[in-house]
Order: structure tokens, then sequence, then C-alpha cells
């Protein structure tokens, strides 16, 4: 068997042009862009190209964005930063690029943003929605791979969905909106102390890899046809790769994502739905989209 290469990039740009689509209309029916404000702290590389890209994307679908950007900043100076964000009616999405230099406490920073512009759902408000069926918005990662998942019609509904990762970002939510009503997979969370891994992920219809080591998922580890989707982005020698074997893998699979190409546009794709959303509602429209998306149902 050859798996099916699960193009996330292509998606990720009709994603985008639905994004524009929909801002426009918002645009003449309100008279409001969407806007996302982009706090970058300190000086990480990695940070600085995921936020000029961030933005580059909300230009492209038609949103406005803003960077907030400071070489150094108190705690404090960040929390009034983050307030005033909040009480901007002109900005309805804010994200805080993460990580933060030491010395600044994240989880305080990040609950300091008001939940209904928490665009990334990190606040515990919108974590606890997630848990309850309940969610206001969707973390990005988690979202785009259930996005994937359903534009490519992958059966999720009693299917087991092996979920190999268990952090704040990816694992948990994923495995959280995975087991929702609406969308019905029977979920297996696996991370560093799971005993016998290989025996589990040869289980999953859909097994998900979120771990953060390079081609760490072998094809011995994955049952035949299975749907395998690779979060994974580890930076070595041969350039970017993913925490699956994709030569490997690709010979048992039915469906496979490549890294790069795969998830990572997703979830930049993810942000702008979010960004437009978190606008819709804070003018008091219904979200478009959001009845018919994976999850939401309680
Ligand atoms: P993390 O380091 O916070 O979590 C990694 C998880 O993997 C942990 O829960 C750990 O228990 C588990 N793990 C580690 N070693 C394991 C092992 N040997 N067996 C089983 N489980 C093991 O990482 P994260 O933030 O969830 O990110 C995971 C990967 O996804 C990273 O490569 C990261 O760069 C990537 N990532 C990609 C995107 C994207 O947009 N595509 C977004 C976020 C993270």
């Amino acid at each position: 068997m050859t798996a099916v290469r699960l193009d996330g990039k292509a998606l990720a740009e009709q994603i985008q042009r639905e994004v524009a689509a929909e801002a426009g209309a918002f645009r003449a029916r309100t008279g409001v862009t969407p806007c996302l404000a982009a706090v970058l702290i300190g000086d990480d590389p990695a940070s600085e190209v995921y936020v000029r890209n961030k933005r580059r994307d909300c230009e492209r679908a038609r949103l406005a964005s803003q960077l907030h950007r400071y070489a150094t900043i108190s705690e404090a100076e960040l929390l009034t930063l983050v307030t005033r964000l909040n009480a901007d009616p002109g900005v309805h999405g804010i994200l805080v690029q993460l990580p933060l230099p030491s010395g600044i406490h994240t989880q305080r920073v990040l609950e300091a943003v008001d939940p209904r512009k928490d665009v990334d759902a990190f606040h515990p408000e919108n974590v606890g929605r997630i848990v309850q069926g309940q969610p206001r918005f969707l973390p990005c990662t988690p979202y785009g791979v259930l996005e994937l998942l359903k534009r490519n019609e992958v059966a999720l509904a009693g299917a087991h969905a092996v979920v190999i990762g268990r952090s704040d970002i990816v694992g948990k939510p994923l495995a959280n909106m995975l087991v929702q009503r609406g969308v019905d997979a029977t979920v297996t969370v696996c991370h560093s102390r799971t005993r016998n891994l290989a025996e589990i992920t040869r289980q999953a219809d859909v097994l998900i890899a979120a771990i953060g080591q390079a081609r760490f998922v072998t094809g011995v580890m994955v049952r035949p046809g299975a749907v395998v989707i690779d979060v994974g982005i580890n930076r070595t020698e041969d350039g970017l790769v993913g925490d699956v074997d994709y030569e490997g893998v690709s010979a048992v699979a039915s469906m496979i994502t490549p890294v790069p190409g795969g998830v990572g546009p997703l979830t930049r794709a993810m942000l702008l739905k979010n960004t437009l959303s978190a606008a819709e509602m804070l003018v008091g429209e219904e979200p478009g989209a959001r009845s018919q998306e994976p999850g939401v149902r309680s």
C-alpha cells in the first residue's frame, strides 16, 4: 500500500481564501475589519518567523494585524499591554507568542487575555469550555488536525484514535476534541511513560503523533490502512522532519500528512478562522460556520 499524501498546504490556502471571502462579507455588513494583535517579546528567531508568517497570512486573508514588539519588558508592563488590548474595540484576537522570556510568568499572562479575544484558546475558561463540549475557540493545531481529517472525509465516529503526546497545546486538547459528541472517536492518549507503545499504536484507525522526536513512529507501529497525522516539527541535518518516518509509514498507512506541508500550514489557517470568529462574536454575530465544526456539539 502507498498512502495518500494529505496536502495541508493546499487545504490551508483554501481555508485562507474562505476566510478572506467571509471577512469581506462581514466588513460589508458591519464596517468592521477583524484584527489580530500579536505580542512578541525578546529575540527568539523562530518566534520572529512565526509572527511574521501569521501577519502575512492576515494580510492575504484581508484581516488587519498589529505587532506589539519589545526586546525586553517587565511582567507588569506586559500585563498592562494585554489589558489595553483587551479594552481596544479595534482588536478582536490577541496572540501572545510563546515562549516568553524567563522571569515572566507565562500562565499569568495567558490568563490576563480576555477569553473572548483568546484566539489561541489557551485561557483556562476556553480550555474548560472545550472539555465541556461548548468551545468558544478551538486551539489552532488540534483544530487544524480535525479540519484536515474532516475535509478528507476520514470517518471518526467509533474509530479508535490514538494520540501520542499529552501537551497542553496539542495532545490534551486534541484528545478532548476527538472524544466530544459529534466527533465520537474512541480515544487513547499515550505519552513518555506509556508501556508497550507500539502495541497500542497498532490498534489505531487514526494515529496522531505530537511528540517532538524525529521519525519516532515507524512502519511497524502502524496498522495497515491506518490514517497517520504527523504534528511533529523537528530540525535535523536533513532539514525539517516530522515525528513519523514518512517513507516507512507510507508503505503501511492509507493516508499520511507530510512534514513540512501537513499540519503546520493548517495551524496558521485556523488562527485566521478564530480571529474572524472572535470579531463576529464581539460584534454580536453568530460565527459563520461554527455550528458545522467538529467538536462544537455538546
Ligand atoms: P511537548 O514537548 O510539550 O510534548 C511532547 C509529548 O510527547 C509529551 O506529552 C511526552 O509525554 C510525549 N513523548 C515524549 N517522548 C515520548 C516517547 N518516547 N513515547 C511516547 N510519548 C512521548 O511537545 P508539543 O508542544 O506537544 O509538540 C510536539 C511536536 O509537535 C513538536 O515537534 C512540536 O514542534 C510540534 N508542533 C507542531 C505544531 C504545528 O503547527 N504543526 C504545533 C505545535 C507543536
